[in-house]
């Protein structure tokens, strides 16, 4: 479990003026992770960080955060913000502050049967929540199960995820992904494929994971594991209940036609057991309720903006000259403008302003900070700054300019 984390015990360094980076939680295939303290709120964050030049087309990445925002369940991840600077992306997330389940899979070998079904009836309640929204995983392993503090499972990682709207003409989809162990053999076909049921085989591949400490599918080489996959062959554990070797065999069915579906496995015996159905209920309706009140008075973010937009192409925001910084704001562009200022009031430097631009100097005319503001909708603008080079200037745009900026535009 993660300490709390205690703002100025880390390394100092902050992200948008506002999150402080304590230490590496992890590495992933393109980001790293970091556990950061949000200076705002006292809290903990996790902060995924990917370069630029490492990560996929602006379009992937865009794509990725308007999926994760719209997804709020108490077993998904969120995403709270979206910070991009000079060479990299950063994500802001909510902190699982409990780990990875795999760590914990592997200091106790498996799981009993109770444990397991606990975490398999969370994983269906995150997966039934996305697939009734059209939103599909496609990347469901032990790997993108994480905990949070009271050791409650939390999905991660919608890198790959996809919507119902990229689904061809003929119903299915066709881009081959996954991660081979747990990929379904409806996709090894390359016949196209349903993604409800492929992420279903994954979470049986999970299930039996939990139970038995090991995969159901495995083989050194990959063409005999596939092999595997295709025909279904795999034996549970002889400690399995028939019950739950029902139900494994009823997911890890080859044929996705006859493969259970999510309605089957929520009624199935073996996953209802022990479940609170009213508590069950609420967690599928609860973050749509909220995110409908949050919504309803705002306009549209700057990234639902970019990825709505397919005439006009915003990617080159990601796209920042080297001495430059560029993030969204919630506000008019007047009012930014009016709030570097009045910093700039304060500090006691030398204000030029127009309308859309303030250069804020020292008395003796070195560059504190240039800040201009284009404008993307009538409460939302783009802010670009150029910022002075000094550890006098750096500290004034830590301390003072930075936090002015903030706005809580995402
Ligand atoms: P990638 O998508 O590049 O593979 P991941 O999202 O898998 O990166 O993250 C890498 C590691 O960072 C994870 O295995 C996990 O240990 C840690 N991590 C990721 N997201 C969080 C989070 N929200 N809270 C805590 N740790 C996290």
């Amino acid at each position: 479990m993660e300490p709390a984390t205690v703002p100025g015990s880390g390394t100092g360094k902050l992200i948008a003026g506002r999150y402080e980076i304590i230490r590496l939680l992890g590495r992933g295939a393109t980001a790293k992770v970091y556990l950061a303290a949000d200076l705002h709120t006292g809290g903990s964050v996790a902060v995924k960080s990917i370069s630029k030049h490492s990560c996929a087309s602006p379009s992937s990445i865009v794509r990725e955060v308007a999926i994760m925002r719209r997804l709020r369940h108490p077993h998904i991840v969120r995403l709270l913000e979206v910070v991009a600077s000079r060479s990299r992306i950063h994500f802001v997330l909510e902190l699982a502050a409990g780990g990875e389940l795999f760590h914990r899979l592997e200091s106790q070998g498996r799981f009993p049967e109770d444990l397991a079904r606990r975490y398999f009836q969370q994983l269906i309640s995150a997966v039934g929540f996305c697939h009734a929204r059209g939103v599909f995983h496609r990347d469901l392993k032990l790997e993108n199960l994480l905990l949070d503090e009271k050791g409650d499972l939390k999905v991660t990682d919608f890198g790959l995820s996809a919507q119902a709207d990229q689904i061809r003409n003929d119903g299915l989809f066709h881009t081959l992904c996954g991660t081979p162990a747990y990929v379904a053999p409806d996709i090894l076909s390359k016949k196209g494929y349903d993604a409800d049921k492929v992420d279903i085989w994954s979470c049986g591949v999970i299930l039996f994971l939990l139970i038995a400490g090991y995969l159901p599918f495995n083989d050194p080489n990959l063409m005999a594991m596939y092999k595997k996959i295709y025909r279904g062959e795999f034996r549970c554990p002889s400690w399995t209940s028939p019950e739950l070797r029902n139900l494994i065999e009823r997911i890890l069915d080859p044929n996705p036609k006859t493969r259970i579906s999510l309605a089957g496995i929520i009624n199935h015996p073996w996953f209802k057991k022990g479940l609170d159905e009213e508590k069950w209920t609420a967690k599928m309706r609860f973050r749509d309720e909220e995110l409908v009140k949050e919504e309803a008075g705002r306009v549209l973010n700057a990234f639902d903006i970019i990825s709505f937009s397919s005439g006009c192409d915003l990617s080159g925001l990601f796209d920042v000259a080297p001495d430059r910084e560029r993030f969204v704001s919630g506000e008019p562009a007047e009012s930014v403008v009016n709030r570097v200022e009045e910093v700039g009031r304060i500090e006691g430097l030398r204000i030029r302003r127009g309308k859309k631009k303030a250069l804020l100097e020292w008395q003796n005319g070195n560059l504190v900070a240039r800040v201009e503001v284009h404008r993307l909708t009538d409460d939302l603008s783009v802010v670009e700054v150029v910022k002075g080079e000094g550890p006098k200037e750096r500290r004034l745009w830590r301390e003072r300019i930075g936090p002015a900026l903030k706005v809580p535009a995402f």
